[in-house]
């Protein structure tokens, strides 16, 4: 327990973990596990020196009839369980010690094993062993008793609302991760397992660490950005507390410009669907008409506009955006032309299922795991597109860019990209579909063929 506080220490603030945030609950759960355990060895230190302890335990357990059989296993356990006594001093005959010992045996051997084992509190009662009996005297092994059992009482009563209450709900988060899927479970139990989940938040930043997003912090100072801060301001807000205006808005900003690329949940060692989190908060915002117009974020305008097409019932968050982005931006007075190449400005017609690229949000999360894309150093001068672009240009009816990717004929067709899109588009789908109407589009024009270039 010692090495993990320490290493948690340095890691802190020893070791400048690039963008982790320390907060009075990380501060205070180190404070708390270092008074418990090291008022807990200071406290078994001075026991086993302690004269006062000794004699309260011989008075109450041993059976010993004369001064000589008193002596005896004081002094044995002077010689051999570390005991400071002012009553034993110079060397102790052999008889007088096996005498101890047999008492030791009769009376005390049951309950007390050697101190040796208990080599830390037996290391303290050495390092103090010339200021023991000042200490004895003090009544520091009393003290030292109420010290540790009220910080143990403290750190007891405080559990629920410190993190150590992970300790119970991150198990739970697990169990809940392994038999809950979003669109198979009920939305009541799927709430439930999301307010599971913000108490089994340990802070670790480890999923600020990885944040694609958490560049932004350097330019913008807004915490909220990081998710190990978002997940802590939701919880405030999720137990009900009101959050000022200002937190609120950095709350919403941190939100929108989360690219929902998936890592912090990869990451989590406690298995929190943050992704799932962002969504479901920025949901839940947008239909309580808190509408952020931020067009950083390919979600927060992009899902926001198409979510009429996919899903019935978005009007009201549909026209708060529409609202606050017309209230924020004057209107161009001349349409603005946009230069288009007639050779890309064919529609493609694909089948029902490849048709969802149209709700792709650009999170890249499809080109973060093809092995395909991390094979290369420069994978978009070797693919031509990745995978999200892929999808974007079949969203923008970019039909010949798209059928000029590399990308798809170096596809493996292994779905990693599929399974993983939090939008549910059919990325690999799409690709071979779209391979399907290139070599329709070919067909006679056998002559323009290319040979593949070599991997
Ligand atoms: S999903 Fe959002 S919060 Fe999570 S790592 Fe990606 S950008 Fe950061
Ligand atoms: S990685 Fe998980 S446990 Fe750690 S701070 Fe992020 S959400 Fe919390
Ligand atoms: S296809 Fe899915 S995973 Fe890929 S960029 Fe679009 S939304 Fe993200
Ligand atoms: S299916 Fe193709 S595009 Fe998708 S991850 Fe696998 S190789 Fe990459």
């Amino acid at each position: 327990v010692l090495l993990g506080m320490a290493l948690a220490v340095y890691r802190r603030w020893g070791m400048e973990v690039p963008r982790l945030v320390s907060n009075s609950m990380d501060l205070y759960a180190i404070v708390a596990v270092a008074l418990i355990i090291v008022s807990g060895f200071l406290l078994e230190g001075v026991k086993i020196t302690s004269r006062s302890v000794y004699l309260r335990m011989v008075q109450e357990y041993a059976d010993l009839s004369t001064p000589e059989e008193e002596r005896a296993l004081e002094a044995y356990w002077v010689a051999k369980f570390g005991l400071i006594s002012p009553a034993v001093k110079g060397p102790v005959e052999e008889g007088l010690l096996r005498m101890g010992e047999e008492l030791h045996e009769m009376s005390c051997a049951g309950c007390h094993s050697r101190p040796r084992w208990a080599f830390l509190g037996y290391g303290v009662a050495r390092a103090i062993k010339p200021v023991a009996l000042p200490l004895d005297r003090a009544g520091a092994a009393e003290g030292l008793w109420w010290v540790h059992v009220l910080a143990c009482l403290v750190a007891l009563a405080f559990l629920p609302f410190s993190k150590f209450f992970h300790l119970l709900t991150a198990p739970l988060c697990l169990l809940c991760n392994a038999v809950m899927e979003r669109g198979r479970s009920s939305p009541a139990n799927l709430t439930t397992k999301r307010m599971i989940e913000l108490d089994a938040c340990t802070h670790c930043g480890t999923c600020t660490v990885r944040c694609s997003a958490a560049p932004v912090v350097e330019v913008m100072p807004n915490s909220d950005v990081l998710p190990s801060e978002k997940i802590a301001s939701l919880k405030v807000l999720a137990s009900g507390k009101e959050l000022s205006r200002r937190r609120l808005e950095e709350l919403l900003e941190g939100i929108y410009l989360c690219t929902n690329c998936y890592r912090c949940t990869v990451v989590c060692p406690v298995g929190i669907d943050l992704q799932d989190l962002w969504f479901e908060a920025r949901e839940a915002l947008f239909r309580r008409g808190v509408v952020e117009v931020s067009v950083l974020s390919p979600l927060s305008f992009f899902r926001g506009l198409m979510r009429a097409e996919v899903e019935e019932g978005y009007e009201v968050p549909l026209a708060g955006a529409k609202e606050a982005i017309a209230a924020r931006f004057q209107p161009a007075e001349e349409p603005i032309q946009v230069p288009t190449d007639a050779e890309l400005q064919g529609r493609l017609d694909l089948s029902a299922d490849a048709r969802t690229f149209h709700v792709c949000f650009s999170c890249q999360t499809c080109s973060n795991a093809c092995p395909v894309v991390a094979n290369y150093d420069d994978p978009e001068g070797a693919l031509g597109l990745l995978p999200h672009q892929i999808m974007r240009a079949c969203a923008l009816g970019l039909r010949e860019l798209a059928f000029r990717a590399e990308m798809l004929w170096r596809c493996l067709t292994c779905y990693q990209c599929q399974e993983l899109c939090p939008q549910g588009v059919r990325v690999a789908d799409v690709l071979y579909e779209l391979k399907t109407l290139v070599v329709e589009s070919m067909k006679g024009k056998e002559d323009e063929v290319r040979p593949l270039r070599r991997l």
